[in-house]
């Protein structure tokens, strides 16, 4: 037998699922990545996993520097020369969980990120990098199809995700895509996601943080009606978180997933304003 000429030496070694590992095939798919992210010669773009390098491929073509982050070292040790060794490429190998944004792109660089994300820690990396106070100026990112739905959901449908995407971004589904678009084949259907970061958040707050252990608190028993959920979450005998949500404005018998972030805020604010008054103290 004749082995031709280019045939590569080291054959790539088998995809890792738990790293989360399906490549992308589809160059449609791929050309819908790159018109969401609006990338243009003069732009970073920090790229979360580039496995085999289909996207970092045509990242590298289109922007003055990519910065690649990939967990895997063996992928990440063959990915400059994959590519030809383009010098607009630098690739860290790193959790992008736990990575530090800024040794990745220095404080005051504008970036986008764009990303066919690890489905197993797409939520982490998501608030990662939206929690960040180096956030990207914009995130074009392949995610599971209930996890894009999640992120854009209006009230009736929101989620924990819901209230942090929207709180810092604009997000806007960009396409559906199948399980056949990737090798191997997952078992669930994807979806293209841009979030378009906001310049402050969507609702002003005193203290981000406790915000979320707020909304994170109403979300504990999502089934519940919010007075039950709210007053779980907290702590608090659930008389008192029923009175908390009518000094909000908020009827009580309501579930967390229909409330508006105006209304998260508005529950926040009160509950600022309240935890150290009689309204908790006389009724705990
Ligand atoms: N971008 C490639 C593509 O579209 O074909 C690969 C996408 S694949 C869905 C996810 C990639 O993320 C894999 O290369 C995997 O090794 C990498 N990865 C998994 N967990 C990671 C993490 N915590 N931090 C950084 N990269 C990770």
């Amino acid at each position: 037998m004749t082995i031709p000429l280019n045939t590569p030496s080291v054959s790539p070694a088998k995809p890792r699922k738990s790293l989360g590992q399906h490549f992308l095939i589809d160059d449609n798919i791929l050309d819908r990545i790159l018109a969401a992210s609006d990338l243009n010669t003069g732009d970073v773009a920090l790229e979360i996993g580039p496995g085999r390098g289909a996207l970092t491929r045509r990242l590298v073509q289109r922007a003055a520097q990519v910065v690649a982050v990939e967990m895997d070292s063996g992928l990440a040790d063959a990915l400059p020369n994959r590519l030809g060794n383009p010098q607009n490429l630098a690739v860290v190998t790193a959790d992008a969980r736990t990575v530090d944004i800024g040794s990745l792109v220095d404080a005051g660089v504008a970036y986008k990120l764009v990303a066919n994300l690890p489905y197993y820690a797409a939520n982490p990396i998501i608030r990662r990098f939206l929690e960040s106070g180096h956030r990207p100026q914009l995130m074009v990112l392949m995610v599971q199809l209930e996890v894009a739905k999640s992120m854009s959901a209006a009230p009736g449908k929101m989620s924990l995700l819901s209230v942090a995407t929207q709180f810092y971004a604009v997000p806007r589904l960009v396409c559906e895509v199948p399980p056949s678009a990737f090798r191997p084949v997952p078992k669930v259907t994807s979806a293209v996601v841009r979030l378009d970061l906001r310049d402050r958040p969507l609702v002003e707050v005193a203290d981000r943080n406790a915000f979320f252990d707020l909304a994170r608190a109403g979300f504990s028993a999502p089934r519940k009606q919010l007075r039950n959920s709210l007053s779980h979450g907290l702590g608090i005998p659930e008389k008192v978180g029923g009175l908390l949500l009518e000094a909000a404005g908020i009827d009580g018998r309501r579930r967390a997933e229909t409330l508006a972030l105006e209304e998260w805020a508005a529950v926040y604010a009160t509950w600022e304003k309240e935890k150290d008054g009689d309204l908790i103290r006389g009724m705990g």
